[in-house]
């Protein structure tokens, strides 16, 4: 078996492990395995170091209207498995792939912190974000900033667009009709939104919710950087295709983007269409559902 064969059954050995539940892998065979599989080992496996239950919430008659709801349009995703699906490429080829902006191998930027920790770098952040200007067609025009909402501990993080009118009045994210839908996905993931960590790309809202441009992205960038660094979720799902442009730097569709996982510093990202797309398009929900189906694979539940 040559050097790369190794390389390639290390890692399938490693995630048939991860999907047993194993979180730990061993001592590896010093000499025989290159520094660069041993850091991607390492990689996967603090990725599954603490895994949580999961969820107990009660309420099942919501979780499967909501399941029911999404799968309703998706008579095919239900009989696709999420396995077949974390290996779907959607048809991407080598040149389409995400450009390397060579944060995919690195580490996160701050060490762990602790729950005390992270409330005091998020008061911080906030005040921050509340008092920035940097975008001048937009801070005369926002009523409040939305700095995002959730545990300061979660596997999963969300990240949208940008506030909407509803969020701009409450300074809250995802609270009016996209953020309703977005809570039906995350109830039948069988999560509750309590449990995982909601944001957007601007913390501030557009004009008439026009999309943001790229320049705005850029400044708000080094807030949403910040957030994820005090986070350290094991997984950042990019909801539409400004989230895609932030943390991924990607200007491809979402739909060359979607289907599998990407890596953005310790964190795997999933790609797919945001909430309010699929207001206006309902036939994309069952493309949603297989995304959160993948994800769900990864996270056990
Ligand atoms: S969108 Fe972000 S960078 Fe722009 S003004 Fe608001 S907080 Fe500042």
């Amino acid at each position: 078996m040559d050097r790369s064969n190794v390389e390639n059954a290390l890692v399938q050995v490693l995630e048939n492990f991860q999907r047993c539940g194993i979180t730990r892998f061993g001592s590896l065979p010093a000499g025989e395995v290159p520094a660069e599989t041993l850091a991607a080992v390492s990689q996967l496996t603090t990725t599954t170091a603490n895994p949580k239950p999961a969820s107990a919430s009660p309420n099942v008659a919501r979780r499967s209207a909501a399941v029911s709801e999404l799968a309703a349009t998706t008579p095919e995703a239900a009989a696709v498995s999420a396995t077949q699906a974390t290996g779907a490429t959607n048809g991407l080829r080598a040149s389409d792939r995400l450009p390397s902006n060579g944060l995919g191998a690195e580490p996160w930027s701050l060490p762990v912190l602790s729950l005390e920790q992270r409330q005091t770098r998020f008061d911080e952040l906030s005040g921050q974000v509340r008092n920035c200007r940097l975008c001048s067609s937009i801070v005369s025009y926002r009523q409040q900033t939305v700095f995002g909402a959730g545990p300061l501990n979660p596997r999963v993080c969300f990240m949208g667009e940008a506030p909407g009118a509803d969020e701009d009045r409450t300074g809250l994210p995802f609270v009016g009709k996209a953020g309703q839908l977005l809570t039906k996905i995350i109830t039948a993931m069988q999560l509750s939104r309590d449990e995982v960590y909601i944001l957007n790309a601007l913390k501030c809202r557009p004009p008439q919710n026009r999309t943001p441009m790229n320049e705005e992205i850029d400044h708000c960038r080094h807030f949403v950087e910040s957030q994820l660094d005090t986070l350290r979720p094991e997984f950042i799902v990019c909801l539409g295709a400004v989230a895609v442009r932030c943390i991924l730097r990607s200007e491809l569709p979402i739909g060359r983007l979607r289907g599998q996982f990407y890596q953005y510093r310790g964190a795997r990202v999933v790609v797919t269409y945001h909430p309010s797309y699929l207001l206006r398009n309902e036939s994309a929900k069952k493309h949603v559902w297989e995304d959160m189906k993948m994800l769900m694979a990864e996270l056990g539940s």
